[in-house]
């Protein structure tokens, strides 16, 4: 699926395939470096994580699991409730565990504080976040990021895993939906 597919349901494309892929490549690199001689575990929050789960995981060479939580905080707008349930725990104990959160994107940061509290009160050996996209807004919140993808403005975004109203996610590319969409 391209830009051209989503005829004008799409604004525009603001990261394109071959720059997250060029991005993934240098973040994996990275990290490989900083978990040499280490078992990592990537903890992946579904649903909008999966891509760069699984676009990332495969450039890792270090000694790896992978689990997945799935958490809510949006409804099936484009605002954060601040609210946030635990839909599905990890099935892995995290004691003395290396742990990269792997996130599809940071707006209000609410979701990652809130997640990064949950995770450390389970006693991990490290704890870190990588994230492919980060909102102007995360900035506020007291969270470091270790990895960061690309920074993008405060448009709702879509593709790569992230949704509007569950749609969307299987673009190869992230971009902005044009108004009409979400206006009605
Ligand atoms: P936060 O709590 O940082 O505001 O947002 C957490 C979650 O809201 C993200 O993991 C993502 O699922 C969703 N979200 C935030 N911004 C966007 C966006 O621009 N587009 C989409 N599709 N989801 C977003
Ligand atoms: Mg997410
Ligand atoms: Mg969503």
């Amino acid at each position: 699926m391209d830009a051209n597919d989503m005829g004008s349901d799409l604004e525009k494309v603001l990261v394109s395939e071959a720059q997250i892929a060029t991005r993934l490549d240098e973040l994996a690199a990275q990290i490989d470096a900083d978990y040499a001689g280490r078992e990592l575990l990537l903890v992946g929050v579904l649903k909008g994580a999966v891509m760069v789960m699984a676009d990332l995981s495969r450039r890792l060479h270090t000694d790896l699991k992978m689990d997945w939580m799935a958490v809510s905080s949006y409804g099936s707008g484009t605002k954060s409730s601040g609210v946030v349930r635990i839909l599905k725990d990890l099935d892995t104990d995290l004691l003395d565990k290396h742990v990269l959160i792997v996130e599809d994107i940071i707006d209000s940061g609410l979701t990652l504080s809130w997640l990064v509290s949950n995770l450390r009160s389970r006693n991990p050996a490290s704890l870190e976040i990588a994230t492919l996209l980060r909102k102007p807004d995360a900035a506020k919140v007291d969270v470091d990021v270790r990895y960061i993808g690309f920074e993008v403005p405060n448009e709702f975004v879509v593709g790569y895993g992230l949704d509007y109203d569950e749609r969307y996610r299987n673009l190869p590319f992230v971009g902005t939906l044009a108004p009409h969409v979400y206006q009605g």
